[in-house]
């Protein structure tokens, strides 16, 4: 008998996953959105910054990537920032109405001598009250174990596409040492953020392959970024042929279905989707956004177009959710205060 809609299951099999992949849109669409009101207010998004906080000259030869040393992409190196530059940007995107603060640095994994500084990194932001993400490349235990302790909330580390499809846009590490990574981090008890990218030139099995592969783990990952690729001129997928609208709706929708309680982010590609692309990936069940200029080193849609489409939709910044802890201790619920300013400058 098949499960309720709307249930967290993790033992999804691929003709399942298949199944909803041939659905009507429409149809897909109302089962998408009717999980999605069974967990989330459909009319809240959570609202992320990003800050690129070492850039460019990366080891790893991601096919997507312009930060990799190997592709003349023309992006401008910049070295590790210091923790008082990374506080100032946090600063500001708290006053901007962020609720979490995502800091990302283009390395294989992080060295010993760079470890201090992000480690003060996660200390400080967190000190702002603000939740804290990271974004640096493989970990091993006590890596994932250290930034735990500083009190990092979220690690990000993507499986990019399927296990078949992996090795034509990554040969520099493994789809294992991905899945290891992961498995440090959830053993260090932070949460994790992990998804893919669609419009790679991978086909429906590898959105599929992916999709299983998150879905299926133990814990589902507590965010899932559904990137588009962007298509960087001197990166090898830089010709790759435009992704239909439709297929990238799809697979949101599909990640919502799978994954009911985990937000689906909508992340890099967001600029080149217009008003009524980005209003289906929500109606689809995309509960999160990253509001800022820059998305690590690709364009974003200006902050006040995002402002506009909120207050066109009707959309609010979702509120940073406080612990039990947190309640307890000083300070503060600024966040929440910063949101609602943010949702006030759009109207
Ligand atoms: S995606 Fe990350 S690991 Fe891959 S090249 Fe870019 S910065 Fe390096």
């Amino acid at each position: 008998m098949p499960s309720p809609m709307g249930v967290v299951r993790h033992n999804w099999t691929r003709s399942e996953v298949e199944a909803l992949f041939a659905l009507p849109f429409n149809d897909l669409l109302f089962q998408a959105q009717t999980v999605h009101r069974q967990h989330f207010n459909p009319n809240e998004v959570q609202v992320s910054t990003l800050c690129s906080i070492k850039t460019g000259a990366c080891p790893e030869d991601c096919a997507y990537c312009p930060q990799s040393a190997r592709y003349d992409t023309g992006l401008e190196k910049e070295r590790l920032m210091a923790i008082e530059a990374v506080v100032n940007e946090a600063r500001e995107a708290r006053e901007a109405g962020a609720t979490r603060f995502c800091m990302g640095a283009a390395w294989r994994s992080p060295r010993a001598k760079d470890m201090d500084t992000v480690l003060g990194m996660v200390k400080e932001v967190k000190a702002l009250g603000m939740e804290t993400c990271m974004t640096l490349g493989m970990l091993d235990e006590q890596q994932a174990q250290q930034l735990a302790e500083a009190g990092l909330d979220y690690y990000n580390h993507n499986l990019d596409t399927s296990p078949e499809f992996y090795g034509e846009i990554i040969t520099t590490r493994t789809y294992e040492d991905r899945l290891k990574t992961l498995e440090n981090v959830r053993a260090a008890g932070m949460n994790v953020c992990c998804g893919g990218i669609v419009g790679m030139g991978e086909q429906e099995d590898d959105r599929i392959g992916l999709l299983l592969q998150l879905a299926t783990m133990d814990i589902h990952p507590e965010s899932v970024p559904i990137n588009q690729l962007v298509r960087v001129e001197g990166t090898p997928l830089a010709e790759q042929e435009e992704l239909d609208p439709f297929d990238f709706i799809r697979t949101i929708a599909v990640a919502r279905i799978m994954m009911p309680k985990s937000h689906v982010r909508l992340s890099a590609g967001r600029e080149t989707m217009n008003d009524q692309t980005q209003s289906l990936a929500f109606f689809a069940g995309a509960n999160s956004i990253f509001y800022g200029e820059k998305l690590l080193t690709t364009a974003n849609p200006e902050e006040s177009r995002d402002m506009q489409l909120f207050a066109r939709l009707g959309i609010e910044p979702e509120k940073y959710q406080v612990t039990e802890e947190e309640a307890l201790s000083e300070p503060t619920v600024a966040d929440q205060l910063a949101a609602q300013q943010f949702y006030e400058a759009a109207n």
